[in-house]
């Protein structure tokens, strides 16, 4: 992850931990530099805010601060959606987190020998530290983006929206502190000529004018940089003019299947080609008002079955040159989304090793209307369609604006475009030529194949020597373990320190 896609609350953490009276250090951690194996100061406590593939890495840094005396905790993505297997390796786990549950935390704190102690609050939290009160761990993270600096900010949390797949759908929508938000942007304005703002809400504008009238009360038109994710519902012609005006430059809408979710792209019940012709015009009108678009599609969903879902996408790549397309193959991520329960349910959860659960290294959900061999094929497809020399050329040719025009060709022949063409033909050649690689992926038995353990080894670097015994595999049902065979609520929410739950 570059460190222009730094997370929010992990500085947000940062500054409760020094409200209560500590002495902070923060680290982001990119991947790309030299693994943080020393800290400033020996910690007495080591918080790790982790996306589920930084699983691995997150559990032996948390085996070397133990070893080293410190008590460790884990949140983030990864810990609201395996809270089981990530208290085998941390003292504490968090779910929804915010800043009475951490004072309470610090308060107490202690090693959890027998087994680390989830804990969640109620609800996400209702305010966050602003820009301002962050700023000092802003800053060295984004010493680490080169050129471009990109500062995250949130005005809402949740989503009306219930894509059954997001870890957002089951997250009541609700609006930040808009005063606080015009104060940041005030604030952001003293330390950049023109800030570069990324809104990390799930779906930014769901309270279009609200937030709008804040941005345009705090800062003069076109002063700012934006850049938000938005389900295409919400992108009307006049809120695109007005996002204009306000500087808007990169949207990414998530358009995700052509057979499902018609809600959030405004094509109700719409289906196959006749939503690909909607969602189409409706993204080459975008393209009048902002000059970059990554279009989110999600490959595997049950929706889709045989050639058609990919040569539809095709098609939409074709007729809306303009639009970078985002992939995603399905995958389920513990208790992230209700969906996963019915997966597990119905045994098509597999064990990947978190450390390839990226949405593209692995697909950890067997589809229900593909063999492996022909998803891949189907998948390589599209990809070298939509990263071909005239898919290349066409998108180039599309936008104007210099940087976004160059950006789209400099993903297209990256690790984004043509790296996963290649991993895309491994993954699906070992299918068929190696029975013990074809087997883990049918489930049929659950030894890792050497091509994971090598490239996970290689990645962890010296930290493959802290991996603790047992912590490559997890356990792909514990959540429906954890709720019981027959009851889908997504999980049982508690507050505060009371939470504990072995
Ligand atoms: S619209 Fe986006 S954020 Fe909202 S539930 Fe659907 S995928 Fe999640």
């Amino acid at each position: 992850m570059h460190a222009n896609f730094a997370s929010v609350m992990p500085q947000a953490l940062a500054v409760w931990c020094e409200e209560a009276g500590h002495e902070v250090s923060l680290i982001c951690y990119t991947g790309f530099e030299k693994v943080p194996l020393d800290l400033p100061h020996k910690p007495d406590v080591v918080f790790i805010g982790a996306f589920t593939q930084a699983a691995q890495m997150s559990y032996a840094l948390s085996a070397m601060f133990r070893a080293q005396g410190a008590v460790t905790v884990l949140g983030g993505p990864h810990a609201r959606c395996y809270p089981e297997d990530a208290c085998q390796y941390f003292d504490y786990v968090l779910g929804f987190t915010d800043r009475e549950l951490v004072r309470n935390l610090l308060a107490d704190v202690q090693p959890q020998p027998k087994g680390g102690i989830h804990l969640q609050a109620a609800t996400q939290p209702t305010s966050l530290p602003g820009v301002r009160e962050r700023w000092k761990f802003i800053e060295p993270t984004l010493k680490k983006a080169p050129i471009i600096k990109i500062v995250p900010m949130l005005s809402s949390i949740g989503c009306p929206y219930t894509c059954s797949f997001c870890i957002d759908s089951s997250v009541p929508y609700q609006p930040l502190d808009f005063e606080e938000m015009k104060e940041d942007l005030r604030f952001l304005r003293t330390k950049f000529r023109r800030p570069r703002v990324a809104w990390h809400d799930p779906n930014f504008g769901v309270k279009f004018d609200d937030v709008m009238d804040a941005i345009e009360d705090a800062v003069p038109p076109n002063s700012v940089d934006f850049i938000a994710e938005s389900s295409l519902s919400l992108l009307s012609e006049a809120h695109l003019q007005r996002m204009q005006r306000n500087g808007f430059k990169a949207i990414l809408p998530g358009v995700e299947s052509w057979y499902d979710l018609g809600n959030k792209s405004r094509t109700g019940k719409q289906q196959g080609i006749e939503k690909v012709e909607k969602v189409s015009e409706h993204i080459n009108m975008i393209q009048q008002y902002i000059p970059y678009i990554q279009a989110n599609f999600v490959l595997g969903l049950d929706g889709d079955s045989g050639r058609e879902p990919f040569e539809l996408t095709k098609q939409f790549i074709d007729r809306s040159p303009s639009a970078f397309p985002g992939y995603s193959l399905l995958s389920a991520f513990g208790r992230a989304a209700p969906l996963n329960l019915e997966y597990q349910r119905n045994d098509r959860v597999l064990g990947f090793p978190f450390h390839f659960l990226n949405n593209n290294q692995a697909m950890n959900v067997k589809p229900a209307n593909y063999e492996w061999p022909a998803f891949y094929d189907h998948v390589i497809d599209l990809t070298r369609h939509s990263f071909s020399w005239p898919s290349i050329a066409r998108r180039f040719q599309a936008i104007k604006a210099r940087i976004p025009r160059w950006m789209n060709v400099v993903r297209a022949i990256s690790s984004e475009g043509f790296g996963r063409i290649r991993y895309y033909s491994d993954m699906r050649r070992r299918l068929v030529e190696d029975r013990m690689f074809r087997g883990y992926f049918e489930g049929e038995h659950t030894t890792v194949p050497r091509f994971f353990l090598q490239r996970m080894q290689q990645d962890l670097g010296p930290l493959w020597e802290w991996l603790p015994k047992g912590a490559i595999e997890h356990d792909p049902k514990a959540y429906l373990k954890a709720n019981g065979h027959a009851n889908l609520t997504p999980i049982t929410r508690v507050a505060g320190m009371a939470a504990a739950a072995r």
